[in-house]
């Protein structure tokens, strides 16, 4: 494989800057690696054509001195964000041939900033699931092997696709959506840095609504600093969606490597679970010491409704969804599947458009929602959420800048082997995560080492609101500490 599919961004920009390589050489060597992976089933879309369009272009702005700040940087885009012109389906049967006619706020702002399309990668359908075995188009296999075995694990979902590209080098970055830890849970099972910006901070326009409060979009990368530079084209407020927040993008980059002498990390007892793996304990104790070895303050802290965050959140999520997705009836866009009569239209296209997690999240979702029921459980659910978020805010007024917890309860497990009789198993993945979505805070994932079987696992960061720069500070800590992670290459 060639060398240029292996850098960073931050080196990726500096080789093209001096003009060691061209945007369409580095466009071409991950094009060729793409098709030689295949059997990843990382990209549901490859846009290899318009992607030279893109370099070339790039190229030619590098030669006039007016590049970007990511100039020929070829990136993948989960399929959940529209991209004008090219298929866009949130891997749903439902929307598997629609070509948006407008441009996601989030991608329009990388191509913006002179970002390359290489296509659109593999999420569980409509971002509902942890393993990105829900997607229509079929499951992502992880990069990642247990050792001595050849066993196909899952990348982690919903973002698995974008995941899975950038740990096999398929591309030097991507985005993702996390609604309940679809970054940073596919980041950790894949070795690779996932952020959850905070909400508002990056605009929801032209991204396949999944749970509207919760949904954030953000970016993944091999290294802290790669997210840090993403994040800045990502970011910004946007007008077009009324929970953009305004207010200024700071130059995250600058962040990486600053120190964290004096910062105060919060470590919440109650993400000290009954069954949690000896070695992810073990994993934890590792990150306190690194961030203690760099100067910061290790407190214990309390955020004593954690346990209540799990099932706000299939309460909250699916009921936003089930409101979400009644647009997908049939009449404008998407499968149509004629009936009898109207409503026979309708039972017809949305029976055969969704897969089974979609339709469970769906009756799920309208059941909370149905007069006898809306108070004893959405309303509930919402108080929870604001007891979440109160927990959050009380740590942050005793002066703690950040949580270090574990990203993951496990590493990836095998394709086919969780949620198949009991789907409670598979939720039971987002629970050191879902708590961030709740509460709209900044989280980031970043690879903290390997367990006994060879497999990756990650720490995560929670920041106060708006302070995603402390989660690149930290993390760049762990990041120096533990190094870097790669899969050995098994598919080409
Ligand atoms: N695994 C969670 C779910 O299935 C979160 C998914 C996400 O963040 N999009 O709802």
């Amino acid at each position: 494989m060639s060398e240029l599919a292996k850098l960073t961004i931050a080196a990726a920009r500096d080789g093209l800057k001096q003009k060691t390589f061209s945007a369409v050489e580095l466009a071409d060597a991950h094009c060729a690696a793409m098709e030689k992976a295949r059997a990843l089933n990382a990209y549901v879309l490859e846009t290899p054509e318009r992607a030279r369009i893109m370099a070339k272009a790039s190229d030619a702005r590098i030669a006039k001195g007016e590049a970007g700040p990511l100039e020929g940087i070829p990136l993948a885009i989960k399929d959940l964000f529209c991209t004008q012109g090219v298929r866009t389906t949130a891997c749903s049967h439902i929307l598997d041939n629609f070509v948006p006619t407008y441009e996601s706020t989030v991608s329009g702002q990388l191509w913006r900033d002179g970002a390359v399309l290489l296509g659109k990668t593999n999420n569980d359908e409509f971002a509902m699931g942890s393993s990105n075995e829900t997607s229509f188009m079929g499951a992502v296999t992880s990069p990642w092997r247990r050792k001595g075995s050849n066993t196909p694990l899952v990348p982690g979902g919903s973002s698995g696709g974008s995941a899975a590209a950038v740990a096999a080098h398929l591309a030097l970055g991507a985005t993702g959506t996390d609604t309940g830890g679809s970054i940073r849970q596919p980041a950790a099972f894949t070795g690779i840095v996932g952020l959850k910006p905070t909400y508002g901070r990056c605009s929801r326009w032209g991204v396949v609504a999944f749970a509207s409060s919760l949904d954030q979009a953000g970016p993944f990368a091999r290294t802290v600093r790669d997210t840090a530079i993403m994040l800045r084209s990502m970011a910004g407020y946007d007008p077009k969606d009324t929970t953009s927040v305004d207010v200024p993008v700071p130059d995250y980059e600058a962040a990486v490597g600053q120190s964290v002498k004096g910062r105060r990390i919060g470590i919440p007892k109650e993400y000290r679970i009954d069954g949690m793996p000896e070695e992810i304990e073990r994993l934890w104790q590792q990150g306190r010491e690194w961030l203690e070895a760099a100067g910061a303050e290790l407190v214990e802290v309390s955020l004593p409704h954690t346990k209540y965050a799990l099932p706000a959140y299939y309460i909250v999520a699916p009921a936003e969804a089930s409101s979400n997705l009644a647009r997908y009836d049939g009449v404008r866009y998407g499968l149509r599947v004629p009936g009898r009569d109207i409503i026979g239209m309708y039972e017809g296209t949305r029976a055969e458009g969704f897969g089974k997690e979609v339709r469970r999240r769906i009756m799920i979702g309208t059941y909370v929602l149905s007069a006898g029921y809306y108070d004893a459980y959405y309303l509930q659910a919402q108080k929870v959420r604001t007891l979440i978020k109160q927990d959050f805010e009380a740590c942050f007024a005793q002066g703690i800048d950040a949580m270090l917890t574990p990203a993951t309860p496990s590493a990836a497990f095998g394709v086919g082997e969780k949620g198949g009789a009991d789907p409670i198993e598979m939720y039971l993945n987002d629970v050191f995560t879902v708590t961030v979505n709740m509460a709209g805070l900044p989280g980031i994932a970043v690879p903290a080492g390997l367990d006994g079987q060879g497999l990756p696992l990650g720490l995560q960061l929670i920041g106060r609101p708006f302070d995603e720069e402390t989660l690149f500070s930290l993390g760049q800590v762990i990041e120096d500490a533990a190094g870097r992670f790669t899969p050995e290459r098994w598919w080409a």
